[in-house]
């Protein structure tokens, strides 16, 4: 069931657990999801990136998460997001298309330009009671470590837990994206977070705070994130990982098969179990009361 990201939020805020936030490209991803979801009675959030707008087109995909989450998605809220929307056309275009909550990402910007075109944004989204994540603080993927590489302080990219008042009060948005040591990717064992960081950033706001880059963070630094205040992880190398193993793997085994199901299948299945186990890690399994709704 589609429901608005705030009803989830405020949920997980009350009983303190994360809601993962997994990109979908596609059907089958969307299924995987969702039908995860079902299966461990967990609230979702279910999102795309500019790279699947492009790849699948806004209204179709927009669409096949809508209907995947009335026909399987039953009785599980359903949140849909935009991922790391880099301008306000892009934006606006998704809340036009019905998205409850976008996230615009101008963290590159300096602190000024990122509050304008955050505001921006907000003032457009707000009309329509679509929520708006921000981003203060750099989360690089792999060209971010070259240049990290090239000599630069780290720490200069993190949330500056003394500006992230003025961030929210300047720019009104509803979550807040951190940069606490995570970078976008896998990077097994390579992540660590600076927790003490987050424990400062929670203390000087209310507003969930989301985690990105989540794939490959060590469980135990999961749960202490969670614990400090992290509401919303978003999750998107694992799911790809998952689905592209499964898939050499039928496709290694089962050279003369032409059937795309039975190397779908399998691919969706795998996408599906690790959805799951990270929705048990995240502490959102079984907060949904099936039978009460
Ligand atoms: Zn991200």
């Amino acid at each position: 069931m589609l429901v608005h990201i705030k009803e989830i939020l405020r949920d997980a805020g009350r009983r303190k657990y994360a809601i993962g936030a997994f990109n979908t490209v596609n059907l089958e991803t969307t299924l995987a999801i969702v039908r995860a979801a079902v299966a461990v009675r967990s609230p979702v959030i279910v999102q795309i990136s500019e790279k699947t707008i492009k790849y699948a087109e806004l209204k179709p995909i927009a669409d096949v998460i809508r209907t995947v989450a009335r026909h399987v998605g039953g009785v599980i809220p359903v949140a849909m997001h935009f991922d790391h929307g880099r301008s306000f056309p892009a934006v606006r275009e998704c809340v036009d298309a019905g998205f409850s909550s976008v996230h615009i990402d101008a963290s590159e910007s300096p602190f000024e330009e990122n509050i304008a075109v955050t505001s921006q944004a907000v003032s457009y989204a707000h009309r329509f009671g679509v929520w708006v994540q921000g981003e203060l603080g750099t989360i690089f993927g792999k060209e971010g470590l070259t240049k990290l590489r090239a000599g630069q302080d780290p720490s200069a990219y993190l949330t500056d837990p003394a500006r992230v008042r003025e961030y929210i009060t300047s720019t009104h948005i509803d979550t807040l994206a951190v940069s606490i040591g995570t970078l976008h990717g896998s990077f097994r064992g390579r992540e660590r977070l600076d927790l003490s960081r987050l424990s400062k950033i929670s203390a000087a706001v209310s507003m969930p705070l989301v985690l990105h880059g989540g794939s490959g963070v060590a469980p135990a630094e999961i749960r202490s994130a969670i614990r400090r205040g992290i509401r919303i992880i978003n999750i998107d190398t694992d799911l790809r990982i998952a689905f592209t193993k499964s898939l050499r793997r039928s496709l290694r085994k089962l050279q003369t098969n032409y059937d795309l199901r039975t190397y779908l299948g399998p691919a969706t299945a795998a996408v599906q179990e690790k959805v799951e186990r990270l929705m048990v890690l995240f502490g959102s399994a079984g907060k949904v009361n099936v039978s009460a709704r």
